[in-house]
C-alpha cells in the first residue's frame, strides 16, 4: 500500500551534540509535516527489536548498543513520496559519501552513529511508525 508517511528517529549522537532543533527546522523547510513526535529512549531490547533485520550484521551488538546510549526523538513526517524525499534529505549511510547539505553531511559522526534514521519503503515507515506511536498520537 502506497503511504505518503515516513518514520524517523534523531539518534543519540545528534542529540547529544544539540542539533534537535537544526535537524527539525531542516525537515520543516523540506516540506514534511510533523504528524507525531516524542522525546524517548530505547532500551537494549527495543532496540534490537527495532533493528531486528539487522541481528546477523557483524555490527549489529554496536548499532543496538549506540540507539540505546542516549535519548533519541522520535517522528512520524508526511508528505507526498515521503520515504524516498526522507532518504534524499538525510543522504547516504555513512556521511563520508553523504551529498553536501544533508542531515548526514552536516550532521553525522561515522557510518555508525549517523544522525538520523529514515525509512527505507512504505511498508517499513507504517510498521516503524506504530513501533512507537498508537493511532491516537499521530494527528494527519
Ligand atoms: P540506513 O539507516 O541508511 O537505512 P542500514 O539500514 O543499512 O542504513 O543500517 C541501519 C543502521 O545501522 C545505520 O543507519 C547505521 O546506524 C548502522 N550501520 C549500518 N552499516 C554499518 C556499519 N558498517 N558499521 C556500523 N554501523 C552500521
Amino acid at each position: 500500500m502506497a503511504s505518503n508517511l515516513t518514520f524517523t528517529m534523531i539518534k543519540p549522537d545528534a542529540v547529544a551534540a544539540g542539533h534537535i532543533g537544526a535537524i527539525l527546522a531542516q525537515i520543516n523547510k523540506a516540506g514534511f509535516k510533523i504528524v507525531a513526535m516524542k522525546y524517548t529512549k530505547l532500551s537494549e531490547e527495543k532496540a534490537g527489536e527495532f533493528y531486528d533485520i539487522h541481528r546477523a550484521r557483524p555490527f549489529f551488538g554496536e548499532l543496538v548498543e549506540f540507539m540505546s546510549s542516549g535519548p533519541i526523538v522520535a517522528a512520524v513526517l508526511e508528505k507526498d513520496n515521503a520515504v524516498a524525499d526522507f532518504r534524499t534529505l538525510i543522504g547516504a549511510t555513512n556521511p563520508a559519501e553523504a551529498e553536501a547539505g544533508t542531515i548526514r553531511a552536516l550532521y553525522a559522526k561515522n557510518i555508525g552513529e549517523n544522525a538520523v534514521h529514515g525509512s527505507d519503503s512504505d511498508e517499513n515507515a507504517l510498521i516503524e511508525a506504530a513501533f512507537h506511536f498508537s493511532g491516537v498520537e499521530m494527528f494527519r
